[in-house]
């Protein structure tokens, strides 16, 4: 597998009110065969980084793109040798299932018996036994996008690239598409870029995370360094929920933060602390409690529940339970948080 580098790569627009900055000069290393998550909302230049790695749009002056020792910069997309999977699937409605898994290469050359062969075995790969000569009409969603993924892989080519492959598609089939790619993408072992703003797409699929923001990479890491040491605020907003304690005070061996106290032998110097809900340990009234507070809404989630909790800070406590524990709005509640549970963030924040 080939290892993609960007250097410097920067994309301007010029708009009705000036230019307009897609894209600020990136330098990014996507390692051979790994999968790289590109995650962040919408607009924040994740389409724009990968169509650049793809050919499909070109760098402002000055950026390269590398595949392995080749400089592919100013290559067009069909002799960069890549895949890619798109939302809206784009497929040839006027040919069946196998034609276009097969198109790529018959337009390369190949022998009828290797298309036939390679079809099958993409067919196999992807679980559309029985749809070869079904018309793309005729297809769902989650069929339709199997047959992109498998024409995409049928050229086997140098790269993989998804542009929020599965954002129209329904929970269910969404969650089984994603384990089928996961899967796919490890078995090849080959070198993927993946867009998606759903972090929960990007913790399962991503050997690594680039969270993006306004154009830039708030942070790149795995998906457990993304989640556990967020390196802005924004990143820690982005994925999943945190809870943000002010320092008010510190003593031996405790905090004195908005809405209560709590344990912690932490000794930085960060005047905010933040915790995840579902390390939020609640306990009962006469262990020595940190936080007291009042049950003021509740999501049951099924898994989970989600407790938002009054404890007289200027916003609500979040802390997950166990969808079995009856709470109730209103309840009285005793919680705590282990110090090992509190995390600062030291990063930069991203400039305006
Ligand atoms: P994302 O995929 O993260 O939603 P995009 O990369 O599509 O974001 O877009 C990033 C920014 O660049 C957005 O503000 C978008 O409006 C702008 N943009 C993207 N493509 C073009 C284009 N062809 N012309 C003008 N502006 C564009
Ligand atoms: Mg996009």
């Amino acid at each position: 597998p080939v290892r993609i580098r960007l250097r410097q790569c920067a994309r301007t627009f010029a708009g009705r009110q000036g230019q307009h900055t897609a894209l600020h000069p990136l330098d990014l290393a996507v390692e051979p065969g790994e999968t790289l998550v590109l995650l962040g909302p919408s607009g924040c230049g994740k389409t724009t980084t990968l169509r650049i790695i793809s050919g499909l749009e070109q760098p402002d002056a000055g950026g390269e793109v590398w595949f392995g020792d080749e400089q592919v910069t100013h290559l067009p997309i069909e002799k960069r040798d890549v895949g890619m999977v798109f939302q809206n699937y784009a497929l040839f409605p006027n040919m069946n299932v196998a034609a276009n898994i097969g198109y790529g290469l018959k337009i390369r050359g190949y022998s009828a018996e290797v298309i036939r062969q390679r079809t099958g075995e993409m067919v196999d790969m992807v679980h559309l036994q029985g749809l070869e000569q079904r018309a793309i009409h005729e297809l769902s969603g989650g069929q339709k996008q199997r047959v992109a993924l498998a024409r995409a892989m049928a050229v086997q080519p140098r790269v993989l690239l998804f542009d929020e492959p599965l954002a129209a598609l329904d929970a269910k089939l969404r969650d089984r598409l994603r384990i089928d790619i996961g899967q796919l993408l490890r078995q090849l072992g080959i070198t993927a870029v993946y867009v998606t703003h759903d972090q929960a797409e990007a913790m399962a699929l991503g050997d690594r995370i680039a969270v993006m923001e306004k154009g830039r990479i708030a942070q790149l890491g795995t998906p457990q360094q993304i989640y556990h040491q967020p390196a802005t605020a924004f990143v820690a907003d982005f994925i999943g929920t945190v809870n943000r304690f002010a320092i008010l005070g510190r003593g031996q061996g405790s905090l004195q933060v908005t809405g209560g106290g709590l344990p912690s032998d932490y000794q930085g110097d960060a005047s905010l602390l933040y915790c995840r809900p579902e390390d939020v340990r609640i306990c009962t009234d006469d262990e020595p409690v940190a936080v007291r507070g009042r049950v003021i809404q509740r999501f049951f989630l099924g898994q989970s529940q989600r407790l938002l909790v009054d404890t007289g800070a200027a916003e609500p406590l979040q802390v997950d339970s166990s969808s079995r524990q009856h709470w109730q709005v209103g309840d009285a509640i005793s919680l705590s948080v282990p110090a090992d549970a509190l995390f600062a963030i030291t990063g930069n924040q991203t400039q305006p």
